[in-house]
């Protein structure tokens, strides 16, 4: 069977489809590897002839998307999507159908989410509900009433992988190349576990990788550390949800590494502050972790627990002064127009960050992802202020409460840039994060992150 695995390209702006981070490309200066579509493809090519198209990170345009997927003639087609790209992901699968005959499978955040109004275009065979390797396995054995496959007339509930290591090693060497900004040299996102027993009203982990947390074990790491090594990729980011939920699991994890040829690799990772502690912090420094980044979300401790992010400014205060004496890098993601929140506690928010001071700081703003309990909260309350999912990504403000307007919100954010970035200490700290081989990029970046911040 011949099966394509698809970044489709969009229109306009360039985005991240992957997880929980679904905005646009310049949130970051770059885009984020979809790794997914690795994820996807290592399962597909042990059984079928697999090709991955990725137009986002290969730059390739609507027209010349056709034309590759009519040359390569596939019987499948798995397509990423996300909610701000999910219009413009259907018109390509229309397109693919109409041009090809292929069958259309479409996964991601949105289509596990909203699957009964996804499917209402024609164009799309299957929705995939939750994590999509084991489910597309199925549909191209034929077995199609299986969980985490929805169809017209047919929904299976979502699928989580119950044991990770039973999964084949991501297909890396079927991405096109994506470069880490700080450094340059090539990097890769790495899945080493998913789920999270936490409940964040805004966050769509819950719906899409269940309560339960899953880990692929120390060694299969290493394996996958091993591979990308291979492929000269030697900087890698731990793509989860919470890196050291399993203390034990990354101390063994850290010394496999140490113990290993890997001197010359380096790894970031995401992270919660309050399963974050001091042996971690100097484990994971000597075995080459060289940034973190955590959710803190705000600096008021009313909207923390309104949020039910279940962490206190001082945990978020500690990890940050861990990572820093570790010398781990730190990047904080703050969210302006929480529920619960209004101009005095964003305010908090922003002096919290300068007072703490990690290296980089990402101030989005509440976004109402379907499946989340804040688009629902959002819908009873008539906080909404669209539902044009192409305006709902992490950098449009979609949400407006009486007494904190949508305005207010972007008016806060664009403030809560310029006061955090535009001191001395951060620029200093910023530059010196950059390596030579990163100076010739660095005006476009500066142009880039400009503009996503005046937006
Ligand atoms: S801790 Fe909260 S924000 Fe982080 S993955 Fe879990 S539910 Fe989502």
């Amino acid at each position: 069977m011949k099966v394509l695995v698809l970044n489709p390209p969009t229109a306009n702006r360039k985005y991240t489809r992957e997880g929980r981070c679904q905005s646009e490309a310049d949130t970051w200066l770059v885009n984020f590897p979809p790794s997914t579509l690795a994820c996807i493809a290592g399962q597909v090519r042990v059984k079928h002839e697999t090709k991955l198209i990725d137009c986002i990170g290969s730059n390739i345009s609507f027209d010349s998307c056709i034309r590759m997927v009519q040359d390569f003639k596939p019987e499948y087609t798995v397509i990423n999507t996300s909610t701000p790209t999910i219009e413009n992901d259907i018109s390509i699968a229309e397109e693919i159908k109409k041009t090809t005959g292929s069958k259309i499978i479409i996964y991601g955040e949105h289509a596990t989410a909203n699957h009964e109004n996804v499917l209402k275009n024609d164009a799309i065979d299957y929705c995939i509900r939750g994590e999509p390797e084991t489910p597309i396995m199925h549909i191209l054995e034929g077995n199609v009433k299986n969980p985490g496959i929805a169809f017209n007339g047919f929904d299976g509930g979502i699928w989580q992988e119950p044991n990770l290591d039973y999964l084949d090693i991501p297909a890396y060497d079927l991405m096109p190349p994506y470069y880490y900004p700080l450094s340059g040299n090539q990097w890769m996102f790495v899945r080493s576990g998913r789920g999270c027993p936490f409940n964040c009203i805004y966050c769509i982990v819950p719906l899409m990788s269940g309560r339960k947390t899953r880990y692929h074990s120390p060694e299969y790491m290493i394996k996958q550390f091993e591979f990308l090594k291979k492929l000269n990729i030697k900087h890698w980011m731990l793509w989860d949800e919470l890196a050291t939920f399993d203390k034990q699991r990354m101390l063994n994890l850290c010394n496999l590494i140490k113990s290993g040829d890997f001197k010359d690799c380096i790894w970031f990772c995401t992270n919660r502050v309050d399963v974050f502690d001091e042996d971690l912090a100097k484990s994971m420094s000597e075995a080459g972790c060289r940034m973190m980044a955590f959710g803190l979300e705000s600096g008021s401790n009313e909207v923390l627990k309104h949020i039910g992010k279940r962490i206190t400014t001082d945990k978020s205060e500690e990890a940050i002064r861990l990572c820093k004496k570790y010398g781990i890098r730190t990047v904080a993601h703050f969210i302006l127009g929480l529920p619960g929140s209004n101009k005095e506690s964003d305010m908090e928010t922003l002096d919290f960050a300068k007072r703490i001071n990690p290296d980089f700081v990402q101030f989005y703003i509440a976004t109402p992802f379907p499946g989340s309990q804040l688009y629902t909260l959002a819908k009873e309350n008539n906080w909404l202020t669209t539902e044009d999912w192409a305006k709902v990504e992490q950098g449009d403000v979609t949400i407006s409460y009486p007494d904190y307007s949508a305005g207010q919100i972007h008016e806060m954010r664009r403030k809560a840039y310029k006061e955090f970035y535009f001191r001395p200490r951060t620029i200093i700290n910023g530059l010196t994060a950059i390596s030579p081989k990163a100076w010739l990029k660095f005006p476009t970046y500066a142009k880039t992150f400009l503009n996503w911040m005046k937006r």
